[in-house]
């Protein structure tokens, strides 16, 4: 399972990124919202952990590029900076 992490804040990025490792998902981390529809352009992901304040392009904006790319690929949007152990139980719940 290839997972695309979103996330600009060095210190969450860091952490959920360690931590999917860690549950052994391959993981890409991208900063910005430009980075990661590039990212998508290129590499086939299982899952999207999307935060929505980028730099740039925002996270609705990414939300639309893929659509517009017709990518399926499931997105989990996060956003609560203090609810690590939320995203990653519904990482676990299937993406929901
Ligand atoms: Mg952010």
């Amino acid at each position: 399972m290839r997972v695309l992490l979103v996330e600009d804040d060095p210190m969450i990025g860091a952490a959920v990124r360690d931590a999917l490792r860690d549950a052994a998902y391959a993981t890409d981390w991208v900063r910005n919202g430009q980075a990661a529809l590039v990212a998508l352009g290129a590499q086939r992901y299982d899952l999207v952990l999307l935060d929505l304040g980028l730099p740039g392009k925002d996270g609705l904006e990414v939300l639309a590029g893929m659509r517009a790319n017709a990518n399926p690929v499931p997105v989990v949007i996060v956003t609560a900076r203090d609810a690590l152990d939320d995203r990653l139980h519904g990482l676990d719940g299937g993406g929901g």
